[in-house]
């Protein structure tokens, strides 16, 4: 499995936990606030596999859990074997999603690879070309979402809330999941690195933490589980 990244220790991936990170390159959306675009486009440092093989031998015992993110993981094939290895090994598990890939996630679950499961819901299902890029499918979202509701898994999905999407648009998204165990709202914060064309979006102001707040209060009608990630 090839990694593009690592934070050795986290104690905010991973809920309660002491997790290390490991981050994929790639992806097949291309979200124009993406804080992660030097390791989807032109990758060119990759971590050594034995040496990420060798840190997660050393660390039994000391770390309580792997979080697999990205780009987006569920495009390797290696992601399986390498979880399988990293559940042998003691570990609890998480991954970080961008939900498009329902039947990777089918697998995982039916071989209990994955602990914990994050999927990014990023806009109404209508907006999810422009926010995402062309290749991206709210739909297939949804359906990953409700296929984690019915397997029983524990997950959370998460949005972050780009001054793009207005309260109507986040009204829309609640209602148009399924009651979710845990919804979490982030605040946007502007990338460093961002394509030279979405300069005049990235530079609209994030709302104010008090606004999303309220927008929470506005979807607990339809999403009683939402939290805020401040
Ligand atoms: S899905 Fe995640 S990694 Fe992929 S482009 Fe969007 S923000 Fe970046």
């Amino acid at each position: 499995m090839i990694f593009a990244g690592m934070v050795k220790s986290s104690l905010i991936d991973y809920p309660g936990k002491i997790a290390t990170v490991l981050f994929t390159p790639g992806c097949n959306y291309n979200c124009f606030y993406c804080h992660n675009r030097a390791i989807i486009e032109d990758i060119d440092v990759l971590l050594d596999p034995t040496e990420v093989d060798d840190f997660l031998l050393r660390r039994q015992g000391l770390i309580d859990a792997i979080v697999v993110s990205g780009g987006e993981p569920t495009l390797h094939r290696d992601l399986i074997p390498f979880l399988r290895k990293v559940k042998d090994l003691g570990y609890l598990t998480k991954l970080d999603t961008n939900g498009s890939n329902p039947d990777v996630l089918k697998k995982l679950i039916d071989e209990h690879l994955v602990d914990y499961f994050a999927i990014d819901y990023k806009a109404p299902v209508w907006r999810y070309g422009e926010i995402c890029g062309p290749d991206a499918d709210g739909n297939v979202v949804l359906e990953t979402l409700v296929m984690l509701l019915w397997a029983g898994v524990d997950f959370e999905a998460r949005t972050t809330v780009v001054p793009q999407l207005t309260e109507k648009d986040l009204i829309r998204m609640a209602k148009e999941m399924p009651p979710l165990p845990r919804y979490v709202l982030n605040p946007y914060r502007k990338p460093k690195v961002y394509r030279p064309e979405d300069q005049a979006r990235i530079d609209i102001p994030p709302y104010p933490e008090k606004q999303i707040a309220k927008f929470a209060e506005n979807i607990k009608l339809y999403q009683q589980n939402v939290v805020l990630m401040f």
